[in-house]
């Protein structure tokens, strides 16, 4: 592989060597000679045949290759006749909070069951033939994932994959079934995801063609394999024996973002299903990081701003209380929107229209780590010499004060450094080699997070009670 410093590489193969390819598949579609596979960190990744350099099309594809238009360029071209741009938000012609009031869509949604509902809207009012999401796959061997890409054709098939998988997905093999098929859908994905859609369907007009629709999840980060595997370890399912996993299932009572996890798997011999809230589960926060992507660190692009629909959680004081899940919605294509519109009418979803600040409160801690936090790690790799994929906005640390650049900066180590600590564990068969390895660093991590005062009360306290430990360990050692 060549080195991501040379400067005659192509722009495809210094993503793929920077450890910037997030596994996405459109390379693979625009040049058959790029394999996807699952790496020993359970993360999606491209791999270029030895044999030959990858085509100049799959660069043409990579959402973070050099050369390519920007998420601002491509929604230009989408949305601008008809929709206001905003820079955290891009294009949008209305910004709602909502659920879906008919049927079982929320109480059977990771949020407010508004994923699914447009999705069924679609094939039932026949403007795609076809859905393609991501379910649910029933493993063949203990390294087989669990969950990936599938294409829908009727409502109970979309309805069956309904939720949030937070697991690693790639795309080549079903757009290229659809191709085949010559059959026309709408894609729900990741905002990179969809990024490559587009610049796919730039390269192949007949991906253009059938591509009717696209879905944008709002996006935190993707995470590999190993989280589903840490969370399912914790409820005494080990790696190889789980077999499927809830990520998001709703607690009556709580707030909506005290959601638990469901996994079921072998224990003893038997199939089990445990149930644990997220609370309880160490590395269920989102704000830690674990197991993302390079990638992730990498992006600007929070609300899928090339979605023709972005739907996410309204992570807003207003909504969270109620357990059974609140969703946000950005309409950007006029069919949609007319869709949610005659629905809202009809009182079958129930949507109030948020303003654009609300819209962008909603996921602030993803605004904050994506623009400012971006523009410092931009720094830090321009600082070391290492290419980086071109952003929207400039590299830069002045505008973070000294405590912020050292919580980043152990929050990227952290991110980068539980691949291995999660690699070692299963190695030794042993979780706690993974929380051993772990736990200083995210303790440091929430000291950081706290303000001074905070944070010295919290570290007396660990003081003490470590103190406390030795001594009891001290007087019941024999002498
Ligand atoms: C990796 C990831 C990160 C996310 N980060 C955030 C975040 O930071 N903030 C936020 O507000 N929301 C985030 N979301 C979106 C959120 O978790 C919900 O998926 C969203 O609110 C839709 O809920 P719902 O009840 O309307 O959808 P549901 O009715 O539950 O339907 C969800 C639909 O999404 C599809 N789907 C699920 N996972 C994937 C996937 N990985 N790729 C493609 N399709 C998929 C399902 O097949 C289903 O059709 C994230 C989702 C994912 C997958
Ligand atoms: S197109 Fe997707 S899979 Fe291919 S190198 Fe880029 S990010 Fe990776
Ligand atoms: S954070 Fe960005 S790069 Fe990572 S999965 Fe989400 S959209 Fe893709």
């Amino acid at each position: 592989m060549p080195d991501s410093k040379t400067k005659t590489i192509d722009p495809i193969s210094r993503v793929i060597s920077g450890g910037y390819c997030v596994g996405c598949g459109g390379c693979a579609v625009a040049d058959p000679t790029i394999q996807i596979s699952l790496n020993q960190f359970g993360q999606y990744q491209a791999n270029p045949s030895e044999d030959s350099a990858p085509k100049a099309e799959a660069s043409k594809v990579c959402p973070f290759a050099d050369g390519n238009p920007n998420e601002t360029q491509l929604a230009e071209a989408l949305f601008s006749n008809h929709a206001s741009f905003d820079e955290h938000i891009g294009y949008h012609i209305a910004t709602y909070a909502g659920w879906v009031s008919e049927d079982t869509f929320r109480t059977n949604g990771s949020s407010g069951g508004m994923g699914s509902w447009i999705l069924c809207e679609l094939l039932e009012q026949g403007l795609v033939d076809r859905i393609v999401h991501v379910g649910p796959i029933d493993r063949d061997s203990d390294s087989s994932p669990l969950f990936g890409f599938q294409i829908s054709s009727s409502a109970e098939e979309v309805r069956r994959n309904s939720r949030s998988h937070y697991y690693p997905i790639e795309y080549s093999q079903t757009i290229r079934q659809l191709l085949d098929e010559k059959l026309t859908f709408a894609v729900v994905g990741i905002p990179c995801f969809i990024k490559s859609l587009r610049l796919l369907a730039r390269q192949m007009p007949e991906l253009h063609e059938r591509m009717v629709y696209a879905v944008g999840l709002v996006c935190g980060h993707l995470k590999s394999t190993a989280f589903a595997e840490l969370l399912a370890w914790q409820c005494d399912i080990t790696p190889k024996q789980l077999q499927s996993i809830n990520f998001r299932s709703k607690i009556e009572g709580q707030k909506a973002s005290d959601y638990g996890v469901k996994a079921t798997g072998l224990v003893d011999g038997k199939t089990v299903e445990r149930a644990e809230s997220n609370r309880n589960l160490y590395g269920s926060n989102w704000g830690l990081g674990f197991f993302k992507y390079k990638a992730c660190e990498f992006c600007d692009d929070v609300m899928a701003e090339l979605a023709d629909i972005t739907i996410g959680d309204a992570w807003l004081p207003k909504y969270e209380q109620d357990h059974r899940g609140t969703n946000l919605v950005i309409t950007r294509n006029p069919d949609l929107e007319a869709i949610c519109h005659h629905a809202k009418q009809a009182n079958r979803i129930h949507l109030e229209r948020i303003s654009i600040d609300d819209t962008i409160a909603s996921q602030d801690a993803g605004f904050r780590h994506r623009r400012d936090g971006l523009a410092y790690r931009l720094h830090m790799e321009k600082q070391n010499g290492n290419w980086h994929p071109n952003k929207r906005m400039e590299p830069g640390f002045s505008h973070l004060n000294k405590r912020r650049r050292r919580l980043l900066s152990l929050r990227y180590r952290m991110s980068q450094e539980s691949h291995d600590a999660f690699l070692e564990a299963k190695t030794a068969s042993d979780i706690k080699v993974f929380i051993n390895r772990m736990h200083p660093i995210s303790n440091a991590h929430g000291l950081l997070c706290l303000s001074g005062s905070r944070a010295f009360i919290v570290r007396v306290k660990q003081l003490a009670a470590s103190t406390l430990k030795r001594l009891r360990r001290s007087k019941s050692q024999p002498r």
